[in-house]
């Protein structure tokens, strides 16, 4: 009997028994940093002359490893591989395809630390961080195997006499996964495995600044017990091998997590009809955000405070779920600024292997370049109260910074950043608030701080994000207690770790049968 879903629980790294476990992590992932990744198409490995090298963005001249990097004809092999094993994928019992997640999730659960540790080198992420990330790509796993054994025998439908009516879902064929780098691990495997357990085949393309977290994942698949040509890895760039992919006539579905840019580009490519492609396809898109904490006058303001900071510096802001923009109703303005403030200028920063340091880096050097040009931009539009600056002659360190007296349409407060910037802009009451909040094509997540009944229920209904939160942050959502997905243009409000999250990798079929 399967246990019910729980989320696998966050480290306590005070207790030095967890500080051991994961500095041995560390140590596992030293001895094997630099290291040859191959391609793995229909289980074979294949190595390639051109390699996609992974840097540590805290330290530039550390290689985490060398991926091979697929071209166009490694792709269509790759396609061609997937395209044979979905006919005999489809119809492996789901509950032997849930095993296969299952087993992952154990043997992620067993190297949990080597896996955080590993993500604190490639993707530069902090213990915490980094833990959070290892915990939520188990979930996934733990949520999704179940979701398919839910509605592995179809949902009821009526029936009349004589008649016998079902209503079953069936899988889609070939999927293209693009995954981020800012859950290199978490996004990279919960967008694949929800695709594999409904009986899909995949070609995963992983973000070209983390592939080598991706590589071993597909190794614990492989150990998992999933059979050859059901998961292909093929790393590579977006315009030889994504756009070709995307626009092949055997892709079924493309699940993309990454940019609004890239994501409307797929969205575009994706609907056309090539010659000899017989179905519309389906895409799954998880883009930007803007995200907002709205604090009221009737609130905790430590709270507030504190849910803004760590909101927006949390991994160093690259979290689409970031809060970048703070909207203040004007009576407690000063106050909860200058809080933000004070507890900013306590963040450590530094090299994310040392526990000590709650911020690290940005992921490489066209994101520091971007985020220091829009710090120059909020210069220009606003107040700098901290931060503002950044260093990137060994990592790409951005200090966090804090803008104040924003215009709600200034720069900072309308664009996506994904670094360390928070904006702060002052409301004359909650209802105005709110319509800054909502005033900007994304809607994501949000949240609002009060205690105030009456302004809850109105955010309920007036607050358009996928994911709004009262009396906490805006990041960190919990697979299968939050699921987690935006409005507009922060995608196609796909819930992952949601209850209808697989359904998206899936057609429903119907069959009627009289007796
Ligand atoms: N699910 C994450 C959170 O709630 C964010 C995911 C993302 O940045 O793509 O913070």
């Amino acid at each position: 009997m399967v246990q019910p879903y729980k989320h696998e629980p966050f480290t306590n790294f005070k207790l030095d028994e967890n500080r051991q476990a994961y500095l041995a992590g560390l140590k596992t992932v030293e001895g094997y940093l630099g290291q040859d990744y191959d391609l793995v198409i229909g289980g074979e490995r294949i190595s390639t002359e051109d390699k996609i090298v992974s840097y540590n963005p805290a330290n530039k001249t550390e290689v985490i490893g060398r991926v091979s990097k697929a071209n166009r004809d490694l792709a269509e092999k790759a396609m061609q591989e997937a395209v044979e094993a979905f006919k005999t994928w489809k119809k492996v019992k789901p509950e032997t395809r849930a095993d296969v997640l299952f087993k992952a999730a154990a043997i992620i659960r067993r190297r949990k630390h080597e896996f955080s540790a590993l993500l604190t080198k490639e993707a530069g992420k902090p213990w915490n961080e980094a833990d959070a990330d290892t915990a939520e790509a188990i979930d996934f796993l733990e949520f999704y195997a179940r979701q398919m054994l839910k509605i592995k025998d179809g949902v009821p439908v009526n029936s009349r006499p004589n008649e016998y009516n079902r209503y079953d879902y069936i899988p889609l064929g070939v999927g293209i996964i693009i995954s981020p780098w800012n859950f290199p691990l978490a996004i990279m495997a919960g967008t694949t495995v929800a695709a594999i357990v409904a009986g899909n085949t995949v070609l995963l393309k992983p973000a070209s600044t983390t592939p080598v977290v991706a590589a071993k994942f597909v190794e614990v698949m492989e150990e998992a017990g999933l059979p050859k040509g059901v998961l292909n890895f093929v790393p590579g760039s977006g315009a030889e091998v994504g756009d070709y992919l995307v626009d092949h006539k055997d892709t079924r579905f493309i699940s993309f997590t990454g940019s609004r840019d890239v994501g409307l580009r797929i969205f575009e490519r994706s609907s056309k009809v090539n010659e000899g492609q017989i179905w519309m396809k389906r895409l799954i898109a998880e883009m930007g955000g803007k995200d907002t904490i709205v604090v009221d006058k009737e609130a905790d303001l430590e709270l507030a405070a504190t849910s803004i900071v760590a909101s927006a510096f949390g991994f160093s802001g690259q979290k689409c779920s970031a809060c970048s923009r703070a909207v203040i109703v004007e009576d407690v303005y000063d106050q909860v600024l200058n809080r933000v403030v004070e507890l900013t200028k306590e963040l450590t920063q530094g090299d994310p292997v040392d526990q000590n340091n709650y911020m690290a880096t940005v992921i490489d050097q066209n994101a520091f370049d971007k985020i220091m040009s829009y710090i120059e931009i909020g210069k220009q539009e606003g107040k700098l109260m901290t931060g503002g600056e950044g260093d990137d002659s060994k990592g790409y360190f951005i200090k966090p910074t804090v803008f104040a007296d924003l215009s709600p349409d200034a720069r900072i407060m309308k664009e996506e950043i994904f670094g360390p910037v928070v904006g702060f802009t002052k409301a004359k009451d909650f209802d105005h608030a709110i319509e800054i909040a909502n005033d900007t094509e994304y809607g994501l997540t949000g949240a609002v701080i009060t205690n105030n009944r009456e302004n809850i229920q109105k955010a309920r209904e007036d607050f358009h994000v996928g994911n709004l939160y009262f009396n906490r942050g805006c990041t960190g959502a919990i697979v299968g207690y939050q699921p987690f997905g935006g409005f507009n243009m922060s995608g196609t409000d796909s819930k992952a770790g949601g209850p209808d999250y697989i359904m998206l990798h899936m057609q429903a079929k119907t069959t009627s049968e009289m007796f």
